[in-house]
């Protein structure tokens, strides 16, 4: 098995689901574990993949490969498996992965699993392990493919610096093919944001319609900056447009698995269960002692949220503060 791992990187930092799927990918067993970083600027980043396991980065430095299409990324890709006769593609999920894998997938006539919260290596073959029904089971899976890909699910591995030294670099000079360069990215739209993303955060504060409008989200907005973490919500306040609808979470928004996940006023639909029920602690605050979700939190506080969160505010910036 030789394995090489898409680094998805924004602006100057890699993503952090990529590192952790770089973290998986080393203690798989495969000496060898590779990386790629396509766009402007990645060098610079070459020496934190090797902090997190890489032993060769591939580096398709390129200014014109900056906008985060999919095409160029699955070009520069396939000639980093033809480099490295590599087997094993893991990516981490995210918009531009999906493509990416789908696309890389065609190109190699490899096998694709994606949705993977997990793989192992049995008896020297690949084990991936995928929710299915609604995320009620989880299902092993297989290749039968000369290659194999894998695309994670968000928050599957934390990313563990595994004390790798300095990579082998090798400068790739991407050959596009024809169709890669017709996709133009016309306009970008970066929202302002202060603190960790939800995707990234350890700790999310998600509000739901029990908040009681669109006001009140500085309740979860300031119990979120208290704790260090992101703000999430149902798509019943984003549909509302009490939030933004990146941060929605559920089967039709993001999925999220942070280490506490506070829930403000959800009921805990089984939607919206589908993007979080991975949470290390689940934590439901909830005025309905019947709420569904109290069936799957670790810790249930019956109450107004209103006069809850307040005083839980308080408490934790108290708490940090001494
Ligand atoms: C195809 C499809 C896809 C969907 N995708 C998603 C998705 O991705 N994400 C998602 O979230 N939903 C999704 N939904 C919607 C989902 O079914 C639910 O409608 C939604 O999650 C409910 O949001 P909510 O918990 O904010 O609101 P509600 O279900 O209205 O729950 C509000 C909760 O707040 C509590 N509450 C009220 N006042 C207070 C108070 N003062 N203090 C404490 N608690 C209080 C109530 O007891 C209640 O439990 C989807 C639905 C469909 C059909």
């Amino acid at each position: 098995m030789s394995v090489l791992v898409f680094l998805e990187h924004h602006g100057n930092e890699l993503q952090k689901g990529s590192l952790g799927v770089l973290s998986k990918a080393a203690s798989l067993g495969d000496p060898e574990v590779a990386a790629v970083l396509v766009g402007a600027g990645v060098r610079a980043l070459a020496a934190e993949a090797g902090a997190f396991g890489a032993k060769r980065v591939y580096v398709a430095e390129d200014a014109s490969l900056d906008p985060p299409t999919p095409q160029p990324r699955v070009d520069v890709l396939a000639q980093a498996v033809a480099h490295g006769g590599y087997d094993t593609i893991l990516l981490a999920n995210s918009v531009l992965a999906a493509d990416v894998a789908a696309g890389l997938a065609a190109r190699l006539e490899a096998g694709l699993n994606w949705d993977l919260v997990d793989l192992e290596r049995r008896d020297g073959e690949l084990v991936g392990t995928r929710p299915a029904l609604q995320d009620s089971v989880y299902v092993e899976v297989g290749w039968t493919s000369q290659q194999r890909i894998a695309l994670f699910r968000a928050g599957s591995f934390d990313a563990a610096a595994t004390g790798g030294g300095e990579p082998e670099l090798v400068e790739l000079a991407p050959e596009l093919e024809e169709h890669s360069r017709g996709a133009k990215v016309v306009d970008q739209q970066l929202e302002a944001s202060s603190g960790p993303s939800i995707e990234d955060a350890d700790v999310i504060v998600a509000g739901g319609r029990g908040l009681g409008g669109p006001e009140h989200f500085t309740l979860a907005e300031e119990l979120a900056k208290a704790l260090g973490g992101a703000v999430g919500a149902t798509r019943a306040v984003v549909d509302a447009g009490w939030y933004p609808y990146s941060a929605q979470i559920g089967q039709t928004g993001k999925t999220v698995s942070p280490k506490l996940y506070v829930a403000l006023g959800i009921s805990g639909a089984i939607q919206h269960k589908v993007g979080m029920q991975s949470s290390n602690v689940i934590v439901a605050i909830n005025k309905d002692p019947n709420a569904p979700i109290f069936e799957f939190s670790d810790l249930g506080v019956v109450g107004d949220l209103h006069e809850i969160v307040p005083k839980l505010t308080e408490l934790v910036r108290q708490r940090r503060a001494s």
